[in-house]
């Protein structure tokens, strides 16, 4: 575990965070900061990198650092919140709710094993809605499906590129939930599956997401050896061949999962219209570009579908949710799939960040599976609509 970030970095995040006015790292000394960066698994942003004025950082600490971390803001007068007194009681309490053997179900998070049965288990009972495409293997080596409805025009939803966002897949199961069941009920739905094709992939990072319920709750990469020896696993969202930056892997799409993925969107490009993804938390709806503060030629028609996607989420349970460029809302960052897909000529790519503000942040309790999901179908169904009424 020790010095996993490499010196360079650890000095570039000083100079970072000097500029930031809310937390002062410059009182620090160098020592100090390197200890911070080393023992802080941070949630948003998702590394030290990216910490800027004025942002508001969550992070997690060990139970044994915890005193010394506190003394550290404390004695620099940063400002915190403890938002977990005891973490790991947290995620037992999440995993011990349910029985080992206990069933499949839409408000729930499920394991993997469960996901993958759902997938044949779905296709079976809608046989003339849904089919199942075996579009590659992970690095572990475990199919990678993804499940399709067919006509023409299409839209690819991935779901759980980074393995702690279990609310992530959640939705993609939900989606095919929706579709199935009210299907030649609901009008719209049924207009929009109509005349419109879906692939989902409900999990496309499943070797970290067994991780993340096996081994680590908060990991967030795959479970790759082959960048580097000394570090398992690369963050798939920064491996997609756009703007390619630092440890992203070896190479572009230099991932098992990634190659997969992009080379099954290559093969259908002409009649995938939309790519979303799926991510948490901050509630936000983002698009092109990441890499850059550059405006995308269709700017202002994603801007407006983002905005009015924000506001079909907000109209169900008040979440606010913010929308704009991934470099403007967020930070700048490459490799991100939305940017690759929209790079492919897909013009309506959007990244989603579900719920929550950090609260719970990736332990989103179950029991609000059930309206997040509700929420952002309204989006999803907007954003179909939209791009029927186009085409
Ligand atoms: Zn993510």
């Amino acid at each position: 575990e020790e010095n996993h970030i490499p010196e360079g970095r650890v000095i570039n995040t000083l100079e970072f965070a000097r500029k930031s006015k809310s937390v002062e790292f410059s009182e620090i000394d160098q020592k100090r900061c390197m200890y911070l960066v080393e023992h802080l698994n941070f949630w948003y942003p998702d590394t030290a990198w990216h910490i800027v004025s004025q942002m508001e950082v969550d992070f997690h600490v060990s139970a044994d650092q915890t005193k010394h971390v506190k003394s550290l803001m404390e004695q620099n007068g940063m400002h915190y919140e403890i938002l977990f007194q005891n973490l790991q009681e947290d995620i037992e309490k999440q995993l011990n709710k349910r029985d080992a053997a206990g069933r499949y179900s839409y408000t729930k998070y499920n394991e993997w094993h469960k996901i993958s049965a759902w997938t044949t288990r779905i296709v079976k009972k809608n046989p003339n809605l849904v089919s199942r495409i075996q579009i590659g293997s992970t690095f572990e080596n475990r199919p990678m499906h993804v499940l399709k409805r067919g006509t023409e025009k299409a839209i690819f939803i991935d779901c759980g590129i980074h393995a702690r966002e279990w609310i992530s897949p959640a939705f993609c199961q939900w989606f095919l939930k929706e579709a199935t069941t009210t299907y030649g009920k609901d009008e719209n739905m049924t207009n929009i599956l109509d005349n419109m094709n879906f692939y989902i992939l409900p999990v496309f990072n499943i070797d970290g997401y067994i991780w993340s319920w096996t081994q680590d709750r908060f990991w967030r990469k795959n479970r790759s050896n082959t960048s580097n020896s000394a570090c398992i696993g690369v963050d798939l969202n920064r491996n997609f061949d756009v703007a390619w930056g630092i440890y992203c892997g070896s190479s572009p799409e230099s991932e098992q999962e990634t190659k997969v993925v992009t080379a099954f969107i290559r093969s259908r490009i002409s009649s995938i219209k939309a790519y979303l993804t799926m991510h948490s938390y901050s509630q936000m709806v983002l698009f092109p570009y990441g890499y850059t503060y550059e405006k995308t030629p269709n700017h202002d028609e994603l801007n407006e579908l983002a905005k009015r996607a924000t506001e079909a989420i907000g109209s169900l349970y008040g979440k606010k949710y913010k929308y704009g460029t991934s470099a403007t809302t967020i930070y700048p960052s490459s490799g991100c799939s939305d940017d690759w897909a929209y790079n492919q000529g897909i013009k309506y790519s959007f990244t989603f960040e579900l719920r929550d503000k950090g609260r719970y942040g990736f332990l989103l309790p179950e029991s609000q599976i059930k309206s997040t999901c509700q929420e952002t179908m309204l989006a999803v169904k907007l954003i179909a609509n939209y791009i029927l009424s186009q085409t």
